[in-house]
């Protein structure tokens, strides 16, 4: 296996670093205390191609594989995740729509998506069902052409912004195996009927929006169904095959930024008369940190080096998935642990590092989860 990047590659992250320094490190702060967002900023991504960078070039994208986009998101992640996650989770969804959506889908969605046009999310969670996606119950019902959807959805990224958002609805609530119960639909979210509830004080990722879904028979024409009716639930695990492979992007960008601050910080600051950082406890924990940021990179490059050859493995995607985000909550907690007390205040990034890097082992399956679906393959 060859890690070695390409030419093209490294401009990539040259190029996402040098916009996520200049635009993100001056207003992160702010958007953090304020739980706002400036939509202006992603718009200036988009322009600059950052935005859908996965989504193929016939829909407007630069078409790059896993590796890419992956670069984008670890760079974005490393100057500050709240931000991040408010600019490229815009396209939260295309890749199920890229996987099983129909031409008329992905060309009304997906061009919109890279142009700064349109934001869109993916609702699954609900008051309750969290891990047992099977346990959805917002309903779809057939009324002639029509789908007639009812429920409410929890935590919906982008909810309150997007132009669109792709639910995950039962559709068959008889089938015993509960995996052909669920069916997915791409709701425009100006359709009557549907309406989001900004989710405030989330601990973490505050520039992002999170939002409370309520659909009270929104009807869809019967083209609005994404992919066949009755396997959403097997579409869904494809998709997050693919998110999670970005998730672990974004956990080894935050560890990054915690190893970063954690150099900085001990190299200045002075106590019984010596640079922190030359106590060698110090230098162990930041030996420690960048190992296994480094072991946590080749793990989620392997999985999606070989996603981009084609062999999608679920069961690595799995393991990266929890382990680059227990490596990012560790570094977290190590880094502010190096800055003393000076870690504890909202001057200092390492606070919101700390805070953000806990959603990376909720969101997209839990570690719980992901560990579970190792031990499944490997128990099989
Ligand atoms: C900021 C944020 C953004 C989010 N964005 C989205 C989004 O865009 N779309 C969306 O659909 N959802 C989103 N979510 C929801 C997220 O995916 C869920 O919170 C997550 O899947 C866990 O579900 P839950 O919160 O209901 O926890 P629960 O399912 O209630 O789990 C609670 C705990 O029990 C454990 N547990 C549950 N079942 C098992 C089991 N079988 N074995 C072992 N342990 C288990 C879990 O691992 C966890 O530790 C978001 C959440 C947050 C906080």
């Amino acid at each position: 296996m060859d890690f070695t990047l390409t030419k093209e590659q490294k401009e990539i992250v040259k190029a996402a670093r040098k916009f996520a320094v200049g635009e993100f490190t001056d207003r992160a702060a702010q958007f953090d205390r304020q739980e706002t967002f400036d939509l202006a900023i992603w718009k200036k991504a988009c322009d600059l191609g950052f935005v859908g960078a996965h989504i193929p070039e016939t829909f407007g994208g630069a078409g790059y594989g896993y590796i890419e986009h992956c670069l984008i998101n670890e760079e974005f992640w490393s100057v500050d995740p709240g931000m991040a996650s408010a600019v490229l989770a815009t396209t939260f969804g295309s890749e199920l729509l890229m996987l099983c959506g129909s031409e008329e889908q992905k060309d009304l969605v997906l061009p919109r998506l890279v142009s700064g046009d349109a934001i869109m999310g993916c609702a699954i969670t609900e008051p309750d069902a969290g891990c047992d996606v099977t346990g959805a119950i917002t309903a779809a019902v057939k009324s002639g052409d029509e789908w007639v959807i009812n429920g409410t959805k929890m935590f919906a990224t982008n909810g309150t912004i997007a132009q669109y958002m792709l639910v995950f609805c039962q559709t068959d609530p008889e089938d015993s195996s509960r995996h052909r119960r669920h069916s997915f639909f791409l709701v425009p979210t100006d359709t009557a009927g549907f309406t989001a509830t900004k989710i405030r004080g989330k601990m973490g990722i505050r520039a992002s929006d999170t939002a409370e879904l309520s659909l009270k028979d929104v009807r869809l024409p019967a083209r609005f169904l994404v992919g066949k009716e009755g396997e959403g639930f097997y579409e869904l695990m494809e998709f997050f095959n693919r998110t999670r492979l970005h998730v672990c992007a974004q956990a080894v960008g935050l560890a990054r930024a915690a190893l970063e601050d954690s150099i900085r910080h001990t190299k200045n600051r002075r106590q019984f008369g010596q640079a922190i950082a030359d106590f060698q406890v110090t230098q162990f924990k930041l030996a420690e940190m960048a190992t296994r940021i480094r072991a946590a990179r080749n793990l989620y490059w392997e999985a999606a080096w070989r996603a981009d050859g084609g062999n999608m493995d679920h069961s690595l995607v799995a393991m990266a998935k929890w382990y680059t985000a227990k490596v990012a909550v560790e570094c977290a907690d190590e880094a502010l642990q190096m800055h003393g007390g000076y870690g504890y205040i909202d001057e200092y990034r390492v606070q919101r590092l700390y805070r953000d890097a806990k959603i990376l082992e909720i969101y997209e399956g839990t570690k719980e989860i992901e560990k579970t679906i190792v031990a499944r393959d490997l128990l099989r």
